[in-house]
């Protein structure tokens, strides 16, 4: 393993093959990585080195590729382990990426609900942390509460008590918004849930991407992030839970590999993680988020986030000399990502990102995602600009001078 270095966003860029050799040849702007990330060659490697000597299926065959790609895959679960900070690595389930992993809780979890049990979200919810809740309310009669945010675009923990009562059992709320990339104060709805009896689960597809993590410290029960914001590849991502709880969950699909013995007289099902990893699971996706999570254990944590925070600061300070514009998060620095959504008078969101397009910056316009948000701030949509330790200060000014310029031009 590489010993940490001390953070160089240039050294750091140049591991991005789409960064450091762009198609084309133009620089690219790329500030769109709460999207989806990119990938650096350690991953790239990782894969190519699967696909051409060790791809086979896992936990089936017994011939030597079946059992380096098992080898292989096993590795990445424990990576994964180490990057949560977490002793077990059989309780690190592999799915489809962050929207998965809550629709695997929602049915798992959710099918030992009884109506009228309540589930805590927030109006800063993805709608993957609201659809799947809301499609167990229609099956079980759950009642879903929602906590409202602040003005800044934060959980308004003050409001904690009022929507959570000795029914609630599960809080599901994100932690790190994809929009404000407002940070959300776990110790706070810890202590919280935990005076009702409640559960916690954490959307951790923002925040997950920002460095490794000690979850057993952090004191939740279940955490959910995707691959493809980590610098991994897509189709993958990780739903954690406390060994005790996934054991006594029912699995959500059936199918190959989740089974210990199967007849038409009845099935039992394997212990965790098969349980849960119904099928021939995204095997070099999980291989490559493993090179992922390695990748970013050795990154300097304090140095790149220093390094985002100054950036963040700049956009900041840059949107504020925009006339009309607007910002939807924190104005400072405190407890946030480097996740700027804005919206400017009399330009619509997507207009921004065409016109910051030109320029090859790469901008996401909408909603995000997060419908409720929007209305909750009476926006249809925003532009938002999302960083990375790869950015640099030449896509900053690249961003600023697009935006000075389409403000002159339109607004
Ligand atoms: N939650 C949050 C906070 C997100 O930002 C995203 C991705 N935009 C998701 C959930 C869903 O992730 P995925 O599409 O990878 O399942």
């Amino acid at each position: 393993m590489r010993k940490p270095k001390a953070f160089d966003a240039a050294a750091c860029r140049a591991e991005f093959p789409l960064l450091a050799d762009p198609p084309g040849g133009k620089p690219i702007h790329y500030l769109d990585s709460a999207a989806t990330a990119q990938t650096p060659t350690a991953v790239l490697r990782a894969v190519r080195r699967h696909e051409t000597m060790s791809r086979a299926n896992v936990l089936r065959g017994v011939h030597f590729l079946a059992e380096a790609a098992t080898n292989a895959y096993e590795g990445a679960r424990q990576a994964v382990a180490d990057y949560l900070g977490v002793a077990d690595a059989a309780e690190v389930i592999f799915t489809g990426g962050t929207t998965a992993s809550i629709n695997l809780l929602a049915h798992s979890f959710g099918n030992g609900l009884a109506a009228g049990d309540e589930i805590l979200l927030s109006e800063l919810e993805h709608h993957s942390n609201i659809v799947p809740w809301q499609m167990l309310a229609e099956r079980r009669g759950v009642v879903l509460k929602v906590l409202p945010v602040t003005d800044e675009g934060r959980l308004d923990l003050d409001r904690l008590d009022g929507v959570l009562t000795r029914r609630c059992k599960l809080v599901a709320l994100t932690h790190a918004s994809n929009v404000t990339g407002a940070v959300t104060d776990v110790g706070r709805v810890l202590e919280a849930a935990r005076s009702v009896g409640a559960k916690i689960m954490l959307d951790g597809a923002q925040r997950a991407p920002h460095g490794p993590l000690d979850l057993p410290a952090l004191g939740v029960d279940f955490y959910a992030f995707s691959s493809h914001k980590l610098y991994g590849p897509t189709g993958v991502g990780v739903l954690w839970g406390r060994r005790a709880l996934l054991e006594a969950m029912p699995p959500f699909m059936g199918g190959g590999g989740m089974i210990e013995r199967v007849s038409f007289a009845g099935t039992t099902y394997a212990g965790i993680p098969r349980r849960f990893e119904a099928g021939t699971p995204p095997i070099a996706e999980a291989i490559g988020l493993g090179a992922a999570v390695d990748w970013a254990k050795d990154l300097d944590w304090a140095g790149a986030t220093a390094h985002e925070m100054r950036l963040a600061g700049r956009i900041l300070d840059g949107l504020g000399r925009i006339k009309g514009a607007r910002v939807l998060g924190p104005a400072g620095l405190q407890n946030r990502l480097g996740v700027i959504s804005f919206a400017i008078d009399g330009l619509h969101p997507h207009d921004i990102c065409q016109w910051l397009d030109r320029r090859n910056v790469a901008l996401r316009g909408g909603h995000h995602c997060a419908q409720p948000l929007m209305e909750r701030f009476g926006l249809a949509g925003t532009a938002r600009a999302s960083l990375a330790p790869y950015n640099t200060d030449a896509d900053v000014d690249a961003l600023l001078a697009g935006l000075d310029e389409a403000a002159a031009k339109f607004a």
